[in-house]
């Protein structure tokens, strides 16, 4: 089978290509890499060439560099701290020192003298100049010669298994040069030929060949933007498919016109409504006229008045005899939207619904009979709401607040609770345009780009904690003068113990030692839903005057009149997070003071904080928390199932995925079902290559 020039087909199992026996293969499928195609995915992470190797003798402290030399030596020097091992590399042009505290032996056994070898790293000074903790390469023994010509030589990723069997960097360049200079295989182009020619990206098996062994820096770049334009194009291809399912999907209910409750709410309001708030509600009204469901996004910075929103919407529905739902993500947000809406709900007598996890059965099974039997109009809840025996009469209208706290599953139980009900999700966190071009690509988004015009400010301060004192003298002053305080805790988990105790003290000691003479309450989230509710109502009607806290109150919590806000340990925040916590003071009339205490100072965390200092726009925050962060870890770990890009990045790429998505939109409304013939080899390879994230986007 394996045998020089034998045509090989692609999907061949690799055990049948020369070089990888059984072992391999067992660490090659931990990887994921089953086949001969999968291992032409396998792509490079970097290259190395003339023009990105540095001669030593040019180093300089602070330069990211890397350089390629031999090996002199290998020494353990023995110090009383900490005892180090140091690697001398020298090339033509001098000798440098590479340094290691930890992993010593695993170095020593890799690597011996003569060994030719790239390192990358910055260049640090310590009494001389040296990389510590490089990342390494181990090259051939040619490598040296070649890179004096104009080629380009390929370092790949591996894992720790991976190099047990040989298969580092130089093990997979090995193999795959075999594969793609001496086999003969031919892999089936899986993008439309039509956009191959009109957009010049190069061809599948042009691609595979010149991303691994590239004749030039320029073949690279297009072998490597046509890998970008797959992960993109697919991507959007899978949201076309979905949006275009939603699409199809007809209501079981239709409107006769917007009711009565719509007009006896909004003449009632507290407030006028902002234009953008008008605007949104005429985006959705249409959507609920239309014969098909409604799937869209509410974006808006936190303060922008989501909530009003969601209420005169959901009056449409209630006044035509159908129920909404909202569902938040947690109690303590829960309660306070039932509180609101059921008070801005009245003048239309809404019957507004709670329901959450700690209530009693009795209650409980009251609520339950009312949903069913359709007397409960408007039900608020956590995601007790989308239990098997909550029963809608008729749900025409959910309504799910701060989605990016909701794993998807959640959201399409809510879901299965009406007849393909209207679904508005809301989210208080800007997302970047290229993020929910991906993460919500099959969505119609709102935005209230505007704020309601407030009185107050709100200004924000970076402390340490020699300046604590201040900062409680300002917040007995102020709490002097009626106005109240928020003082939050890290907890970024709410299993931490550790955290949670460090909160608990914090409050037993500002509440005996600092502010004996205030009161004050304590909240997280492990406390029972009864006392939680009891601590939230007494700040809300200030019987409490200085609320400490986890990080539960992050979303949503409102209470104009809580004008300071102190963030302990704010670097241990990320970027969004301070927003949304900002976000709670200043609401009302009066100021708003944000301080941040900086404990640990850092220079990445002190950079966060000033971003956070300098600006009040959440869509640049949250763009600067995406390039800190990346997109894996934006949504936290529960939106699992974002397919990963290997190539494409999303901050980078937003050309190429704008042209991405309309190509891939187009090419659905085209063939909606990709029956054509022509296209056969793309619907296999979505069915194929993308199965998880089919799952991931076919929940809704
Ligand atoms: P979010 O969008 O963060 O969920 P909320 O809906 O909680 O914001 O609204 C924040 C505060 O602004 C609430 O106290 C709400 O009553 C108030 N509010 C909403 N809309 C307006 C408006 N148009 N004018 C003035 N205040 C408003
Ligand atoms: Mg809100």
């Amino acid at each position: 089978m394996s045998s020089e020039h034998a045509v090989i087909r692609i999907d061949t199992p690799v055990t049948y290509i020369k070089g990888v026996g059984p072992r391999r293969s067992e660490a090659l499928e931990l990887v994921g890499i089953k086949t001969l195609r999968d291992l032409l995915y396998h792509f490079p992470r970097r290259y190395l060439d003339r023009s990105t190797i540095t001669p030593i003798a040019k180093l300089r402290a602070g330069l990211d560099a890397t350089i390629v030399g031999r090996v002199l030596s290998l020494n353990s020097v023995r110090t009383r701290k900490r005892p180090y091992l140091q690697m001398l590399i020298g090339d033509d042009s001098g000798q440098f020192r590479c340094v290691w505290f930890n992993s010593a032996q695993y170095i020593q056994k890799i690597f011996k003298p003569g060994d030719l070898v790239a390192m990358s790293g910055k260049v640090e000074y310590f009494g001389g100049l040296q990389f510590i903790h490089p990342d390494y390469d181990k090259l051939e023994s040619d490598d040296a010669a070649t890179l004096n010509t104009a080629r380009i030589i390929p370092l790949y990723p591996s894992t720790a298994e991976l190099k047990k069997v040989g298969l580092d960097s130089r093990g997979f360049r090995r193999l795959l040069h075999n594969i793609v200079e001496k086999m003969t295989w031919q892999a089936e182009e899986i993008l439309p030929g039509a956009l191959l020619e009109t957009l010049k990206i190069t061809g599948i098996n042009e691609a595979l060949r010149q991303i691994h062994f590239p004749e030039s820096p320029i073949v690279l770049e297009k072998a490597v933007r046509r890998f970008k334009f797959e992960e993109l194009f697919y991507l959007q291809l899978l949201l076309a498919v979905k949006r275009q399912g939603i699409k199809s999907v007809k209501k079981r209910f239709c409107y006769s016109g917007v009711g009565s409750h719509l007009k006896q709410i909004y003449q009632k309001l507290p407030f006028q409504l902002t234009e953008a708030q008008k605007r949104v509600i005429h985006e959705i009204w249409d959507d609920m006229k239309s014969e098909t469901v409604m799937n869209r996004l509410l974006q808006g910075d936190v303060g922008s008045g989501k909530t009003v929103v969601a209420l005169l919407c959901a009056s449409i529905a209630i006044g035509n005899g159908y129920q909404a739902a909202v569902m938040a993500p947690t109690e303590i947000l829960a309660e306070q939207h039932y509180r609101n809406l059921a008070k801005l709900g009245k003048p239309a007598g809404v019957r507004v619904n709670l329901l959450i996890g700690g209530q009693r059965k009795k209650e409980r099974d009251e609520i339950l009979n009312e949903i069913k039997k359709g007397t409960a109009e408007l039900v608020v809840g956590t995601h007790a709401l989308i239990q098997e025996t909550v029963e809608f009469q008729c749900l025409a209208l959910a309504i799910i607040d701060e989605q990016h706290r909701f794993g998807v599953v959640q959201r399409s139980q809510l879901i299965s609770k009406g007849f393909n009900p209207d679904v508005l999700v809301m989210t208080a966190t800007p997302i970047p345009r290229t993020m929910s071009m991906t993460l919500y690509g099959d969505m119609d988004v709102s935005v209230l780009d505007e704020l309601p015009v407030r009185k107050g400010k709100t200004i924000s301060r970076i402390v340490n904690v020699d300046q604590l004192d201040r900062v409680y003298d300002y917040i007995r002053q102020q709490v002097q003068k009626g106005e109240q305080a928020y003082i939050v805790y890290p907890l970024i988990d709410e299993s931490a113990k550790m955290d949670l105790q460090a909160a608990i003290k914090g409050y037993e000691y500002l509440r005996t030692k600092v502010f004996s003479d205030f009161r004050l309450g304590l909240l997280h989230g492990s406390m029972k839903t009864a006392e939680k509710e009891a601590v939230m109502q007494a700040f809300s009607a200030g019987t409490v005057d200085i609320l400490v806290s986890t990080t539960v109150i992050e979303v949503g919590v409102d209470n104009p009149n809580a004008t300071i806000m102190v963030i302990e340990n704010a670097e241990r925040f990320g970027l969004t997070q301070l927003h949304q916590l900002r976000g709670r003071v200043g609401r009302g009339t009066k100021n708003g003071v944000c301080v941040m205490v900086e404990r640990k100072r850092t220079e990445t965390s002190h950079e966060r904080l000033k971003i956070i200092n300098g600006t009040t726009n959440g869509f640049e925050i949250s763009e600067r928390d995406l390039k800190l962060r990346g997109p894996g870890e934006f949504y936290g770990t529960r939106q699992h199932g974002f397919p990963k890009m290997k190539m494409a990045d999303l901050l980078v790429d937003k050309e190429l995925l704008k042209i991405a998505r309309s190509e891939a939109f187009m090419f659905i409304k085209n063939d909606p079902h990709l029956r054509k013939s022509e296209n056969r080899p793309i619907r296999d390879h979505l069915i194929k290559d993308y199965s998880e994230f089919m799952n991931f986007i076919n929940v809704l």
